[in-house]
């Protein structure tokens, strides 16, 4: 037997290797080349030479990519004095890529926030907690007076664990508005609507170890090699058991490099391409019929827009040839099972959602959903932007996605323990309390905004960053311009973030300084629905305080700290993150993070060495029959003790052992015609051998399954559905007789109430194709849409081609993440990428004699201007740039260091290409277009 089939044939058999040849370095490693033998494995329990006391270690997860790759922290007298590779996590096994290995230094940093600043005359000076706390709220409260707590705007973090990201969606519950958002906005928004409206979650399908099992992957719009690079450790793994790699891409990416097929696709083209792709599929009879007919609904009004596009049209619009779209779709469809993979190059589009749409339904074409191997996998970006986006400051949800309708706030106003009519007068009107708020993306136009036009009360007057990049959002002089409006802008954060330099105001500024989540404990959600368990590696640094700490104090000074931590105990004005967590499992029934209890997460990262790398489920040892991380939906109670779900619509499984069939979520038929699944369809152990819709306490009562609730249960259940019962016991019975609580539905092709039911083509808003505009055009303005105005057809009418040729696209670097004020502090990662760079093809750069090294200015249609340096490369074609969008701390050519608190600028500053960034936001999200704009690039 060849060792590359003992390995795939034993999880553990194939770790002892990894472990023996000490796989430390990561994807980055791998993609230089390294020999996989450099690197000795670690040895975490041993004492650090002269170290003066034992040592112990801490289990924590790297803060970066949404990988959740485990680190190993060595805890000496309260001080963190080293990090370890963990080899026993089965997501990492040891590796780290760049950013991962040094996040130690993301807690000692250097330019961290120290102390509480106030702006006062252009300077930051330091004040205490309570003079911060107090000057603020007397400010908070000044302005609900005055204009209504909807002039609040809350931008929380992705960054914050589970914990804090519920508290404070509970927090703006509480001060009385919708108007708080995350990073998830401008990342993964329209994911989450397009496969929650097609398959019944708003999350990746599969895992990263679940690659495994692929026979090909296509990424598309995605380059993890650079951006989630531990990922790749497993696509590779995947590949060296003979799986096929599709890559498609503007740019020739470094994940690109491995490829057996590159795909060039010009920007803003994603949908014809995947039609075109599906046109291959239906022409050959590629498409799985079986599951079509019994597991979709409305793929024949796919068929009909997909029959349009025909290769010619296809390679007109998207400038791909025929033949490699041709084989894009063999390689997939005689592949099988194979995943999709996106990122941000699919999701931050005007037409994102429609983007996402398509992915999933040519997944679907293939029958590859619910499948190991198959899936529609989605690599977010933060470490914990799945968690904050599944229970955190949503302005159209409440944690768990139970939107903000009354029943939705009923159900929490039970859980909290708070009076319903209470939580109603905190806001300015039932109205406004059911009305999604304004969006991180666009708050500086509801500042802007004449007043007539933003659907509230109030235009936007104050602002909290909390552990946000404002350099991650478009349109940065309109947000400056906002910012100097402003009454207040706080920012809270373990470092100053550009929010601190770019203002340009000289007062009404403070800065907070929040702990890292090295400094406190509790859970998060990796990309792949997992739920890790950090521990607290070191008490907060200098004067630092944990989010939720800042949180229970603000609403101690505001009033409502009693209400916000009735059933969770707080120890020195520290609400306890394990009784936040019980919360938690008490309420969001709807994705079940009801089963992850702090004491079944604790003990799946004490035990992770049990669990099998690519199953991902312990086999034996104290969490055994788990999947690791308890990958919601982990359904029931904690006593339940569901294994958690591994791979989302897995008919294969019974539920009770991780398998789900689709949602029924949008009724059970339409036009005439059902949308439950077809008879012979359920999952298996199935007491319903057909689809059926969601369970209530009727349904119950008409299949006589109501008697097996206990009488309490019974009493708690009356009236309500499998998301409302408090008690859990629709969910126990339900299972317990085979069948998934959420019903047994067919996925969605036609989303009959999105703007494009069926996705279609729309040039983008600043298109170089000026031939293809009346053919495909962009949407209607609108007048009202997440509280604002929002252009299309005015933005797209304008021809800005002839004077900006340039199409210009971003991205991500390996060395940093996010805005990257923490990993451009970070002298190991900032050693390594050191300038602000634009790539330009050789003919371009010819045509200005711009030479690599060189700087340049990149202007853009809003009047922006941006210096940066010139990197000559043929990774893209000739009529494209790219930039990564990383770097922040310079404004137009202006080094803006002067305006950070003393000491706190990050190490590489340099121009944000946000900046520059042009008008455009998903039709229904709000999600931001940073991926197709135009530009001209002209020598320095
Ligand atoms: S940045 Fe992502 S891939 Fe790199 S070590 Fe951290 S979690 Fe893992």
């Amino acid at each position: 037997m060849s060792l590359v089939k003992s390995v795939r044939d034993s999880g553990l058999k194939r770790r002892r290797f990894l472990v023996g040849a000490g796989v430390a370095a990561g994807a980055g490693a791998l993609a230089r080349q390294l020999p996989l033998n450099v690197i000795e494995p670690a040895r975490a329990e041993q004492e650090v030479p002269g170290a003066p006391v034992p040592t112990e270690i801490k289990r924590t997860i790297c803060s970066h990519c949404s990988v959740g790759c485990s680190v190993d922290a060595v805890v000496a007298n309260g001080v963190w004095v080293r990090q370890e590779a963990a080899f026993d996590s089965p997501i990492n096994m040891g590796a780290h890529c760049a950013k991962g290995a040094s996040v130690r230094e993301h807690a000692f940093g250097e330019h961290r926030l120290r102390y509480p600043m106030k702006l006062v005359n252009g300077k930051y000076q330091r004040i205490s907690w309570d003079q911060a706390i107090n000057e603020i709220g007397d400010k908070l409260i000044e302005l609900r007076q005055n204009a209504g707590p909807d002039a609040l705007m809350l931008i929380g973090s992705s960054k914050h664990n589970n914990e804090q990201s519920y508290l404070l969606r509970k927090w703006a519950a509480f001060w009385g508005s919708n108007n708080c958002d995350h990073q998830a906005r401008i990342c993964h928004s329209t994911t989450v609507a397009g496969v929650a409206q097609t398959f019944g979650y708003g999350a990746m399908t599969n895992s990263f170890n679940d690659l495994h099992h692929s026979k090909a992957v296509l990424f598309i719009g995605s380059n993890p090699a650079e951006a989630h690079p531990i990922s790749m450790l497993h696509f590779l793994h995947a590949k060296e058991l003979g799986a096929k790699m599709i890559v498609i891409d503007p740019r020739f990416t470094r994940t690109a490099r491995f490829a057996h097929h590159y795909v060039r696709v010009r920007p803003g083209t994603d949908i014809p391409l995947v039609w075109g792709i599906l046109w291959h599929i239906f022409q050959n009879g590629w498409e799985d019929k079986e599951f079509i007919a019994n597991r979709t609904y409305g793929m024949e009004d796919v068929r009909k827009e997909v029959a349009k596009w025909t290769p010619d049209k296809v390679s007109d619009v998207t400038g791909v040839p025929e033949a490699t779209v041709r084989i894009a779709a063999e390689m997939l469809a005689t592949n099988r099972p194979s995943s999709v993979v996106w990122c941000m190059g699919i999701t931050q589009h005007h037409v994102g959602t429609a983007n996402v749409r398509a992915l999933s339904i040519l997944q679907l074409a293939l029958g590859n959903i619910g499948k190991p191997g198959g899936g529609a996998n989605i690599y977010r970006g933060h470490d914990n932007v799945q968690g904050a986006t599944d229970v955190g400051p949503n302005g159209d949800s409440l944690p768990g996605y139970y939107g903000i309708a009354e029943g939705a706030w009923k159900h929490f106003a039970a859980v909290w323990g708070v009076d319903y009519e209470w939580i109603k007068s905190r806001f300015g009107s039932k109205e406004l309390m059911e009305k999604p708020g304004i969006t991180v993306s666009r708050w500086f136009d509801a500042v802007n905004e004449k007043p007539e036009y933003v659907d509230q009360p109030s235009n936007l007057r104050a602002v909290f960053y909390w552990g946000h990049a404002p350099n991650s959002q478009t349109r940065l002089p309109d947000m400056k311009a906002a910012m100097q409006k402003l009454d207040m802008l706080v920012v809270i954060d373990p470092y100053p973030s550009m929010t601190a330099s770019m203002h340009g105001r000289t007062d009404g500024v403070y800065l907070l300084p929040a702990a890292s989540q090295f400094e406190t404990s509790g859970s998060c959600t990796a990309s792949n629905r997992s739920i890790q368990w950090r521990e607290r590696v070191i008490m907060p640094l200098f004067e630092c305080k944990t989010d939720h700490e800042i949180m229970y104090l603000f609403a101690k000074k505001l009033g409502f700290h009693n209400e916000l931590c009735k059933n969770i105990k707080v120890v020195l004005n520290e609400p306890v993150i394990e009784d936040v967590l019980r919360e938690i499992n008490r309420s969001c029934w709807t994705i079940g993070y009801t089963g992850c209890s702090p004491e079944r997460l604790k003990l799946h990262m004490e035990n992770k060495h049990t669990f099998n790398p690519t199953t991902m489920r312990a086999d034996d040892g104290p969490c055994k029959g788990d999947y690791y991380g308890l990958p919601w939906p982990c359904w029931g109670t904690p006593e339940m003790k569901h294994p958690g779900t591994p791979i989302l619509y897995d008919t294969n499984k019974s539920v009770a052992e991780g398998g789900l069939p689709f949602r029924a979520n949008w009724g059970v038929e339409h036009d005439g015609e059902s949308l439950l699944a077809a008879d012979g369809s359920a999952t298996k152990d199935s007491q319903l051998d057909t689809g059926y819709p969601e369970f209530d306490h009727v349904f119950l009562k008409k299949l006589g399954w109501w008697a097996e609730l206990t009488p309490a249960e019974q009493a708690m259940a009356e009236g309500k559905n499998w998301k409302t019962d408090l008690s859990g016991g629709i969910i126990r019975v339900v299972i317990a007789h085979g069948c998934a609580p959420f019903g047994n539905a067919r996925a969605r092709c036609n989303v009959w109430n999105f703007p494009d039911p069926i996705p279609v083509h729309r040039e983008p808003l600043a298109t170089p194709r000026r031939d293809l505009v009346a053919t495909y055009p962009t949407y209607d303005d609108k007048a009202n849409f997440w509280r604002l105005p929002t252009l299309y057809k005015s933005v797209q009418a304008v021809d800005y081609s002839k004077e900006f040729p340039l199409i210009m696209t971003s991205g991500r670097l390996v060395e940093y993440e996010g805005g990257g004020e923490e990993t451009r502090s970070n002298p190991w990662l900032a050693e390594l990428q050191q300038n602000m760079f634009i790539e330009l093809n050789p003919r371009d750069a010819a045509q200005i004699g711009a030479l690599t090294g060189e700087y340049v200015w990149v202007e853009t249609p809003t009047g922006a201007r941006l210096k940066m340096m010139a990197m000559v490369t043929e990774r893209v074609p000739i009529g494209l740039v790219w930039m990564p969008f990383h770097f922040g701390g310079w404004w137009m050519g202006e080094d803006l260091e002067r305006h950070y608190p003393e000491g706190a600028a990050p190490t590489v500053r340099g121009e944000a290409c946000n900046t520059g960034w042009t008008y455009g936001y998903d039709t229904v999200t709000m999600m931001q277009e940073t991926k197709v704009s135009l530009c001209r690039v002209l020598r320095a």
